[in-house]
């Protein structure tokens, strides 16, 4: 399986600029992040389109975005903003400021914290692990600058949602499907919300200091966290793939439960609005 159109700005509201290091802060709520990316484009908006300029510009960026950084060993492009807006779009993209169909003309990606080479080459595992039909439907339940790039570099939330769907419903349901249906579409987008929901909870909690199955390790590398069964005195359930992408592990029995039963509710409504006509 692998996706054949590009996922970074696919069209239709959906952008994504995660591997820039959109997400890699402690708080990394939409408000937030909006916060950043405007100040971002704001700062970069007057800014001579030439190398010296942006760099001293991209260096002043940079030292404030270090405070509350996640993972100090990923990288945090300061050059990512909201890229300008076209008469047909209805929302904000995120998108690179130093890509030359931006500024103009002259590619100023060398003064981010990436080789433009490597920023022209990139793909991330989405690419080669998801297939067209998922990422189109993610793309069109998921259309802004926020919740898109939050789930569309998330292949096992995506994979876990969609494989609860099928057993709820007793079948594969097939993505075209869903995208076909707007109310089951708006209900796909309230269990993807989830994320959402989940880097929200944690910013209002004072910043877990976990993004989606990830925490920082001793050196600041994102390590994998899990479920530990034994000390919750409960065994696996099917939803668990999916509440262990969604941040904070839960710390108690009840915790998890309540979880599981979030995730299933959401998912008993994405099924629900297919069985309607
Ligand atoms: S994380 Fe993946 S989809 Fe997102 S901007 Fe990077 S390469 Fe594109
Ligand atoms: S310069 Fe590269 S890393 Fe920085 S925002 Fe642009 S594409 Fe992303």
């Amino acid at each position: 399986m692998s996706v054949s159109f590009h996922l970074c700005q696919p069209g239709g509201g959906a952008s994504c600029g995660a591997c820039c290091g959109l997400y890699n802060f402690r708080d990394h709520s939409r408000p937030a992040l909006q916060e950043r990316l405007q100040r971002h484009t704001a700062a970069l908006a007057h800014v001579a389109r030439e190398p010296e300029a942006y760099r001293a510009a991209a260096r002043a960026l940079a030292a404030q975005d270090r405070e509350g950084a996640l993972f100090p060993a990923v990288r945090i492009c300061p050059l990512l903003g909201f890229l300008p807006r076209t008469p047909q779009e209805d929302g904000p993209r995120v998108g690179c400021l130093a890509h030359p169909g931006v500024t103009g003309g002259a590619d100023l990606r060398d003064c981010g914290v990436y080789r433009a080479e490597v920023c022209e080459t990139f793909t991330c595992p989405s690419f080669g692990w998801l297939g067209d039909a998922q990422a189109r439907l993610i793309q069109a339940a998921c259309a802004d600058w926020y919740l898109y790039g939050l789930v569309i570099t998330d292949v096992e939330f995506v994979q876990g949602c969609l494989r609860l769907l099928a057993w709820e419903c007793g079948q594969e349901v097939a993505p075209a499907r869903l995208q076909a249906h707007p109310a089951a579409l708006a209900q796909l987008r309230a269990l993807l919300r989830l994320k959402e929901e989940a880097a929200q909870g944690s910013a209002d909690a004072g910043a877990e200091g976990v993004f989606g199955r990830f925490r920082p390790d001793a050196h600041g590398e994102p390590v994998l966290q899990a479920l530990d069964y034994a000390a919750l005195g409960l065994h696996a359930a099917p939803e668990d793939d999916v509440v262990v992408c969604l941040g904070a592990l839960p710390r108690s029995a009840a915790a998890l439960q309540a979880a599981r039963d979030r995730v299933r509710t959401r998912v008993r409504a994405v099924a629900a609005a297919l069985r309607e006509p």
